[in-house]
């Protein structure tokens, strides 16, 4: 039972002319959404209405054409035919009793011009942001300077027309041009608009005022600023120029929304930060303005979250991640259901979508983005009229997601695992430094399913054909997993290596605690985080580590989770050895065998007295073979079908599982956004 040390959570707050209903706030975080697809994103949002969020944020929103963010599955309330759309969503978002706002953006020296055919523009003539575009951007003039203005005006009477409750004027990250004008490093103009610290302001104040003005206490205006930057030359910082602009605009805004630029350090991986890691930064906010401070750090426990109300840190918690992972989160809260929470394990998959410009998926709820097209709810599954014994082999994570949808279902479930303990892959990798919180994957699951009469969880159980066909289960599903290889075929190379089969260890003896003597080779030709995650775990247990690829960089993919320069400098910093580039020909006398991966010229070999190949792995089919063999219906789910991500096995679990209740379309054809055709 609860005592009310949650209540705090649960007042009402009053933004400006608006009341938010509580503390809540779902961030305006890229959902993999463009305006091409609102009905999925409309889908999102209102869910996390239902869910208990206090303040739903529509994600950044391009002000005008001259904002082009090309290719970028972004918003847009660019005139009058935009507003239809955003009024529907905040009408869903109102049915549910919470508050609307939209963050509103030019993102000037991040557009791109690519798709519009405007130039991209800032506050001078500079190279544009992405570094993939050979574009500049057009130094402002007086004309440009008071068009942008006029359109911040005019896109924040379309929000209130659109019935918002709360606008952003945003200036956060490098995504927008009121930044590009306030940074030192990027403003080189000599106007009133460059120069001293008040010139740079000068541009992001008359906006808000003018902001306030069009708004006329019908709608909040909030301000997102990052407070601090961590890296860069000329940085705004907490201790300098950053507080300069709270002091200045300090009760300008109804709301301060507050964080730490860029999105590598405000999206930080549970690999590389703590919950409640941005305080530091953000922290002097509250002693400086009278105004309610709104601020973010992967809040997932709400003890967190009330420490940092009551400490005067701030007044609502936002959350992306969170929200996405778990849209109840609130619900659970208020209700004392704190078990039920399916923690966010930040590890940015969500992310790696949104930057692949694809609807967002997410590791730990598998229901993200299908709550309009598929019409998943992330807490109910349609109740079966005849339930059935279903046994399922193999309790990781897609077993584990197969098992809850189905018992939630109404089914007879079982759960066998040949392993002590369930969990499968995620278990075992939970283990590696800096990856505890990937654990909350299996936490989540078992503890559900332990509160469930209709399931039966057997670890130490090695089931065979035999031993299947003596449960005379109805539904057969295997999430048997897969292994790594041993022989050197990766991603690059499709051949086994000379030597690998015989010496090297794979990830799964390492995690199963395989002696590991002297200098390690780690031959890296998976690209993805086991092999530096395994050398950064070497590294502090002592070892002398080499991680080699044949890839240009080091795990290039894990710049989709915005991890990888963070894990270039861990590994440097506990003295991993590194040589990109490298390609391994053979594992001959204690020695990788190596030429350079481009022109193929040999290279020195390189000494170890363990090689560990981090390369592919295969499915784990043998036990469906044989009963493809025998005649016996089955499914085959999860890394078992095709290995993956963790992700990709709960999706398939989940999905899975919903095939079996009938639920999805047998053609596989599901609901889907159409254009509309005006010719
Ligand atoms: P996924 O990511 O698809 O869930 P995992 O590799 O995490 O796959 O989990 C597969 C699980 O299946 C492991 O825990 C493994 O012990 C178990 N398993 C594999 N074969 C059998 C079997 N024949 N009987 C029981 N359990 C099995
Ligand atoms: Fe959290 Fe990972 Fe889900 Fe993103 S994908 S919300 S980081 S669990």
């Amino acid at each position: 039972m609860l005592n009310g040390q949650y209540d705090i959570l649960f007042e009402p707050l009053k933004i400006g002319p608006v009341t938010a209903p509580n503390r809540f706030v779902m961030m305006p975080y890229a959902n993999g959404h463009s305006y091409l697809m609102p009905n999925g994103a409309i889908g999102i949002r209102e869910m996390r209405a239902e869910g208990g969020w206090g303040i739903i944020g529509m994600q950044l929103s391009e002000i005008d054409p001259t904002s082009d963010l090309s290719g970028l599955p972004y918003e847009r309330l660019w005139d009058e035919g935009d507003v239809a759309v955003h009024a529907k969503s905040v009408e869903r978002i109102h049915a549910h009793g919470a508050l609307a706002s939209i963050e509103l953006a030019h993102t000037g020296l991040r557009s791109r011009g690519a798709e519009n055919g405007y130039p991209a523009m800032g506050p001078s003539s500079l190279p544009t942001l992405k570094p993939e575009m050979p574009y500049s951007a057009k130094a402002m003039d007086k004309a440009d300077i008071k068009r942008l203005r006029a359109s911040f005006r005019a896109a924040i009477g379309r929000a209130k027309r659109a019935g918002y409750d709360m606008a952003y004027v945003y200036a956060s990250h490098d995504a927008s041009i009121l930044w590009h004008f306030l940074s030192p490093h990027y403003n080189q103009r000599t106007d009133e608009y460059g120069g001293s610290f008040v010139n740079r302001l000068r541009l992001l104040r008359e906006v808000l005022e003018e902001a306030r003005d069009e708004a006329a206490g019908d709608m909040a205006i909030a301000l997102r600023f990052a407070v601090h930057e961590a890296s860069g030359p000329k940085r705004i910082t907490c201790n300098g120029e950053g507080r300069d602009v709270v002091e200045a605009l300090a009760d300008l805004p109804d709301l301060w929304d507050v964080n730490v630029s860029g999105w590598s350090v405000d999206s930080t991986t549970s690999r590389y930060a703590r919950q409640g890691y941005q305080e530091e930064f953000t922290s002097f906010v509250k002693q400086v303005t009278n105004k309610p401070v709104l601020g973010v750090g992967r809040f997932t426990s709400p003890d967190t979250m009330v420490s940092q109300i009551k400490r005067g840190v701030l007044d609502m918690i936002g959350s992306a991640r969170a929200s996405i992972a778990d849209p109840f989160l609130p619900t659970k809260i208020r209700e004392g259901r704190i078990e039920d929470i399916r923690e966010c394990i930040a590890c940015n998959i969500c992310v790696s979508t949104e930057l692949a410009g694809v609807p967002v998926r997410c590791t730990q709820n598998p229901t993200m983005s299908e709550e309009w097209r598929r019409g998943w709810h992330p807490e109910k599954v349609p109740a079966t009229t005849a339930a059935q014994n279903v046994l399922i082999v193999g309790g990781g994570p897609s077993g584990l997601e197969a098992a809850l949808t189905l018992a939630r279902a109404g089914h007879q479930v079982t759960v066998a695992d040949k392993a002590d303990e369930l969990g499968g892959r995620v278990r075992r990798e939970a283990t590696i430094k800096n990856l505890a919180t990937w654990g909350r994957v299996v936490d989540y699951r078992l503890y559900q399913l332990q509160q469930m009469g209709n399931v039966y969880l057997f670890p130490g159980s090695d089931l065979d054909a035999d031993g299947i066909a003596d449960f005379e289960a109805d539904q057969i599903i295997l999430a048997t997993g897969s292994h790594w290889l041993r022989d050197g075929q990766g991603r690059s190379n499709l051949a086994p290596i000379p030597g690998f089969q015989n010496a090297a260890l794979t990830p799964d003896d390492v995690l199963d605690g395989a002696e590991i003597t002297g200098p390690v080779v780690i031959y890296d030709d998976d690209h993805y985080y086991m092999a530096n995650a395994l050398a950064a775990n070497l590294a502090a247990k002592g070892h002398e580590v080499h991680i080699v690829t044949p890839m240009p960089t080091l795990a290039g993919w894990m710049g989709n989770t915005l991890e990888q320069p963070r894990m270039v400098a861990e590994l440097l910093t506990v003295g991993v050895r590194m040589s990109p580039n490298t390609t391994a020909t053979g594992w001959q006398e204690g020695a990788l065998q190596v030429v350079r991966s481009d022109t193929r010229e040999p290279q020195k070999a390189i000494p170890g007295a363990t090689l560990i190949a981090v390369t592919r792995r295969m499915p784990d089919t043998a036990l469906s073979d044989t009963l493809t063999a025998r005649g016996t219906a089955h499914r085959v789910i999860g890394d078992a079908e095709v290995p993956g991500t963790i992700q990709t096995a709960i999706y398939s679990g989940h999905r899975h599982a919903r095939e079996i209740l009938g639920s999805e379309p047998a053609d596989r054809i599901f609901k889907r956004e159409r254009p509309m055709l005006f010719l």
